[in-house]
């Protein structure tokens, strides 16, 4: 079976020599021009590669890496033509794998491609021979001692007792278990969790903390579960 990529841009050229070349390499290709196409197709596809380029029409391509990454994990090639996007996309770790800055070799191109599908191949396989064949990749429970918090239907419990949590808390709380035993920063906190549009400040992450502690801390005052590292941001110890 043929691996599917999906190509989202904007300028009509370079979708097409896109579309052309990879198709001539034998993939499967599904193109779009805008950031909300990208997404519903993503869903449809399930693509086994995105190529996303920055700028696009409505939502850019940071805000659709940022929307996927929480959903699925295909590997995500960008295409970017400024430096600060670079910036943005290798310092602020918006969770794309690769970059190609334009313009660019379609030889080039269909390297990374590869490259990218490769690595996929062999993390499938070594999921494959750790777990059996019919779970799926990624866990839907995440479980740290009392605490399990159900990806499948967006819930916490804690002692086996279901605990509400607001939609921020909840998103929040996977995302710093996803991140156990890293220290984030409250701006990284800020941008992954709430947002590029987000204009609020860092004291918001702060009030959120606050919130979930008084959830999944057994004694919120002595937290033992998220800390604060000082002067760098919080540490989720599961
Ligand atoms: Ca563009």
């Amino acid at each position: 079976m043929s691996e599917i990529i999906l190509v989202v841009e904007d300028e009509i050229s370079l979708q097409e020599t896109l579309v052309y070349n990879l198709k001539k390499q034998g993939y499967e290709v599904e193109s779009v021009g805008d950031g909300n196409a990208a997404i519903e197709a993503a869903r449809r596809l399930h693509p086994d590669l995105l190529i996303l380029d920055i700028m696009l029409p409505g939502m850019d391509g940071f805000e659709v890496c940022r929307v996927l990454r929480r959903e699925m994990n295909t590997p995500i090639l960008m295409l970017t033509a400024r430096d600060d996007e670079i910036d943005r996309v290798v310092g602020l770790e918006v969770g794309a794998d690769d970059y190609l800055t334009k313009p660019f070799s379609m030889r080039e191109l269909l390297a990374r491609v590869k490259a990218l599908l490769r690595r996929v191949r062999l993390i499938r396989q070594e999921v494959n021979t750790v777990s059996t064949p019919s779970t799926e990749t990624k866990p839907q429970v995440l479980t740290f001692g009392n605490l399990s918090i159900d990806l499948t239907r967006h819930e916490l419990l804690v002692d086996g007792q279901l605990v509400a949590l607001k939609p921020k808390e909840y998103e929040l709380l996977v995302f710093l278990a996803e991140h156990r035993g890293q220290v984030l920063s409250r701006e990284f906190i800020l941008e992954r969790v709430w947002g590029w549009d987000y204009f609020g400040d860092s004291r918001t992450v702060d009030v959120h903390m606050r919130w979930l502690r008084e959830k999944i801390e057994p004694c919120p005052d002595k937290p033992s579960r998220i800390i604060t590292v000082r002067g760098a941001g919080y540490r989720f110890e599961g």
